[in-house]
């Protein structure tokens, strides 16, 4: 159990209804500080009513917002990116507070968000249809984009303000009007940007902002107001999403979880190589979806490599993300970290050799959150640790022959978002990049992710619907053709 509440008077998180905040009535969940393990807020799980009130607020502002001008919408996301960077330190300190991570990692995926606002400050060129005269004698043909409606964004806790960045400000660039439901373990630093978003000029109605976990998810999922859902989370529940969604009649992308390889070619260049896996595998606890989970070794590198990533995670400073001297903050609760104590005993039974042992660090001893980073080494490729997703600082080495064993490795992976190459080799880089079984590529490169102007595409199970987040899918889902063949009379 997380420890008690203590005397210190919990804070407070509103939901955000029709341009207002709303003190819900609904009964209140504890949330945990990650680094000290101690109470700090108490959140709402959000009444069916209020539920029903926030898509309403939504619904009844589409018809004027989607008929704003585009240039006026975007003008609202421009005064929102200066908002943000003025209060980038309040925000940053937030994301470190609720999700454990540190100051310098949540300053780097806070970055990443800005870089989605300025991706959907072009929604006017973006939105552009295309045009063919003459397609028939004296007829002409044209498209044009137009907002779909209501739009529902349901996020994970391990990016608080990138990932919710990813969706509204696109699809409110697009016209649409939108009620964000946020992790329910991160949610203060969601109202913060909402708050910041009407502070930015939005109209009332145009974004709103819900709290709680399946029953909320559940009463958007079946609203009929709602015409479009963005989800990101874990695989079992973005399955969920997109079927639930789908068969209530409603468009839906959802982004699930992911088992990413980084395969290190005998070539690579040592120190570039392990700053980038130990980047990738431990930073941010090993909670991001393109983090190296498994690193496929081929060859002679296998020892040299082992060697080198234990000495790089003993010098890891692993403490309160909030604390200059911190490499590597917490992970998000007592649940993952039990879950994955439970993983790195699952490897023991599974025959590894635990090349370091997190568990022995000091801060896994104390009240918060904390698990060392561990390195599992000669983990057999179909043993679960493996195989399933373990979201924290657990890195498996897998030892392989040769390039084709490590693709092989990859091709059974029921996951796909990311994998990576490190090599001085062009055509063994150009093999990889063609063959893996994977949708985020790196090239010496650890974590792979798209700039917003790219989409994010995960392939397999990590991702259920046809178009992507971000780049110009997100652009596509968040609007509907109309395709206009016009005549007049001579
Ligand atoms: P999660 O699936 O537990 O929760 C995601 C969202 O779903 C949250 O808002 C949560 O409140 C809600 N939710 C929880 N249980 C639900 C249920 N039974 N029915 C409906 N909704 C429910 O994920 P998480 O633990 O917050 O985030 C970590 C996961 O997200 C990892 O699997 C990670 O790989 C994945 N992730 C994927 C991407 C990507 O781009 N593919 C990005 C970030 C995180």
């Amino acid at each position: 159990m997380p420890n008690s509440a203590t005397s210190v008077e919990l804070k407070f998180c509103p939901l955000f209804i029709n341009g207002r905040a709303v003190v819900s009535s609904s009964p209140k969940d504890v949330q945990y500080n990650p680094a000290t393990g101690e109470a700090v807020a108490e959140i709402p799980r959000t009444t069916a009513e209020e539920i029903s009130a926030a898509v309403e607020a939504a619904n009844q502002a589409f018809p004027l917002w989607s008929k704003t001008p585009v240039l006026q919408r975007c003008r609202v996301l421009f005064k929102y990116r200066e908002l943000l960077e003025a209060n980038a330190g309040e925000l940053i300190a937030l994301i470190t507070e609720e999700n454990g991570k540190t100051i310098e990692e949540a300053r780097g995926s806070f970055q990443r968000g800005i870089e989605s606002i300025e991706f959907s400050c072009g929604a006017p060129t973006l939105m552009m249809g295309e045009t063919v005269d003459q397609v028939g004698t004296g007829v002409d043909g044209w498209s044009t984009r137009n907002p779909v409606g209501v739009c529902v964004g349901i996020t994970p806790f391990n990016f608080p303000v990138m990932v919710p960045l990813w969706m509204f400000p696109m699809a409110i660039a697009c016209g649409n009007t939108f009620v964000l439901k946020p992790s329910d373990k991160v949610p203060r630093t969601a109202v913060r940007l909402v708050e910041l978003a009407y502070e930015a000029g939005l109209p009332a109605g145009v974004l709103n902002l819900v709290h709680g976990a399946k029953s909320t998810v559940d009463a958007l999922l079946a609203d009929p107001r709602v015409k479009a859902v963005s989800f990101v989370g874990s695989s079992a529940i973005a399955r969920y999403i997109y079927q639930t969604a789908a068969n209530n009649g409603k468009r839906v992308q959802a982004l699930g979880g992911a088992k990413n390889h980084s395969v290190v070619l005998p070539d690579a260049e040592m120190k570039s190589t392990v700053a980038a896996i130990m980047g990738s595998g431990f930073g941010c606890a090993g909670e991001r979806c393109l983090a190296t989970s498994v690193v496929v070794a081929v060859g002679e590198v296998a020892d040299p490599l082992v060697k080198e990533l234990v000495r790089a995670a003993d010098n890891l400073n692993v403490g309160a993300g909030c604390e200059a001297r911190s490499q590597m903050g917490p992970v998000i609760s007592e649940e993952a970290k039990k879950r994955i104590l439970t993983y790195i005993e699952l490897g023991e039974k599974e025959g590894v050799t635990l090349a370091r042992d997190g568990r022995k660090d000091a801060a896994a001893k104390g009240s918060g959150y904390f698990v060392g980073p561990t390195i599992l080494d000669r983990v057999n490729p179909n043993s679960r640790v493996a195989k399933e997703e373990i979201f924290g600082p657990v890195l498996s080495v897998i030892r392989v022959k040769d390039l084709k064993e490590a693709l092989d490795v990859i091709s059974k992976s029921e996951y796909g978002n990311a994998a990576s190459v490190f090599t001085r080799s062009g055509g063994a880089a150009r093999e990889f990049t063609q063959n893996v079984g994977a949708g985020m590529v790196g090239i010496n490169v650890g974590v792979p992710a798209p700039v917003a102007f790219f989409s994010f595409t995960g392939w397999k199970n990590s991702f259920f619907g046809d178009l992507h987040a971000l780049g110009k899918d997100a652009v596509h889902f968040y609007t509907e053709q109309r395709v206009v063949t016009c005549r007049w009379p001579e």
